[in-house]
């Protein structure tokens, strides 16, 4: 990874991927949703394959020389079915948000009503918030947590009686506790409605068998494969086989235009990576790293939301913790070295831009070969941080130890 030619064609370029670079070799990475993908990957992404147009589907394609994409195609097709056990399989999407408009073009009309999780309580942006342009389309009710931190699901069997969903969306960008599948599937049951679970930021641990898989209870899971799955930026969608028809021709030509070819390559070959025995290794560590980070961080005063974590990340609420704001801890952890993103807690009363809480995901450091006494010392750095939030010497001295710590584990060895 030299970048030789971009480094002689184009400066301006060269630096900042150079810069990049060091930024993530540098810094520790504990926001929830990114990873380090593969040289693998990494190779696939820059391949010939994002010199071709393949609209339509392996076999059915609208223009000639498809020999290879066909290939590439049926390939993270096929190991995306092994790996989910999956009826059907779209890898088509561009990303997670455009997956899941496409899902919900393929089975809604204008007006349909949707119930989906509260954004501040741990439910994602494309789930019906007003800014969005699904919930100009769709009519979007919010289910909450209950007083335990848990989905209430009695509420959600209420609400789903009461309003008549055409579609009950599980899936969340916060929300860090193991999902009832057959709870969310009997309340869909119950009401005629279609179940969908948005599993973009679980989907590596279901691959990686440390949690269990929801495709067999879902109509419709939507993902992307760039979180915990460590693929390239992309999204998929995998169905029920009655649903397969709808899915892909909302993909296209409802929604896309071509493929992402270079994409679907590096999907094909995360998707490789992920049947394999050292990714089951991955995924368990990735959930005890975050046990260790949500003990350390209790045993240190800090508020975890949702009672706690069954994934790779956690909510904490630093204001209710520490009298921290979400804002201030993102802003002192990033001058520090450390990078979180600030995120609202459940009925926070702060704003979306100025919150309560952080959250903190361990995925992207566990590749780096981070485990438990790593964590020990992590936590050790957010708690002086966040103490010091205002002393830019103490923040600069706990940079340096974070540079020459991460320094010790290369996210590309030999680069
Ligand atoms: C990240 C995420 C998305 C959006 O994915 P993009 O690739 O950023 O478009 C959708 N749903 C959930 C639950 C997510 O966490």
């Amino acid at each position: 990874m030299a970048f030789e030619i971009i480094k002689k064609q184009d400066k301006q370029v060269f630096d900042a991927i150079s810069g990049e670079m060091k930024r993530q070799q540098e810094g520790m990475e504990l926001i929830a949703s990114e990873n380090y993908v593969s040289k693998a990957v990494l190779e696939a992404l820059g391949s010939v394959f994002t010199n071709k147009y393949s609209e339509g589907y392996p076999g059915k394609r609208y223009y000639g020389g498809q020999q290879y994409t066909d290939v590439i195609e049926s390939l993270a097709i096929e190991r995306a079915k092994k790996l989910f056990g999956a009826e059907h399989v779209n890898v088509q999407p561009h990303s997670g948000a455009p997956a899941n408009m496409i899902a919900y073009n393929a089975i809604l009309k204008p007006g349909d009503t949707v119930l989906g999780m509260d954004l501040s309580h741990g439910g994602h942006l494309t789930h019906g918030h007003p800014l969005t342009l699904s919930a100009q389309i769709y009519n979007f009710i919010g289910y909450k947590t209950g007083k335990d931190g848990l989905i209430d699901y009695k509420e959600l069997e209420k609400m789903a009686i009461k309003h008549k969903p055409k579609l009950i969306l599980a899936g969340f960008s916060a929300y860090t506790r193991q999902v009832d599948y057959k709870k969310f599937a009997a309340i869909a049951k119950k009401v005629g409605a279609i179940s969908m679970f948005d599993i973009a930021h679980i989907a590596g641990l279901i691959a990686g068998k440390a949690i269990e898989n929801p495709v067999p209870f879902f109509d419709i899971v939507t993902t992307t494969t760039h979180k915990t799955l460590r693929g390239p930026r992309g999204g998929m969608i995998m169905c029920k086989a009655e649903f397969a028809k709808a899915i892909d021709k909302s993909a296209f030509p409802g929604f896309q235009g071509g493929p992402h070819m270079n994409n679907i390559a590096a999907k094909a070959i995360a998707f490789g990576e992920a049947l394999k025995p050292a990714f089951k290794v991955y995924a368990k560590q990735v959930i005890k790293n975050a046990k260790i980070l949500e003990k350390e961080l209790t045993k240190r005063g800090y508020k975890i939301m949702f009672g706690g974590t069954d994934y790779h990340m956690v909510l904490i609420d630093v204001m209710g913790s520490k009298e921290v704001t979400g804002k201030e801890a993102e802003r002192a952890l990033d001058e520090a070295g450390i990078t979180v993103n600030k995120n609202m807690i459940p009925d926070d009363p702060r704003s979306p831009m100025d919150p309560s809480g952080i959250r903190v995901g361990v995925q992207a450091i566990t590749s780096r070969g981070m485990k438990e006494k790593e964590i020990k010392m992590i936590v050790e750095w957010i708690d002086a941080i966040i103490t010091a939030h205002n002393d830019k010497k103490t923040l600069a001295e706990i940079k340096k130890d974070v540079t020459k710590f991460c320094k010790r584990f290369p996210i590309y060895p030999k680069v």
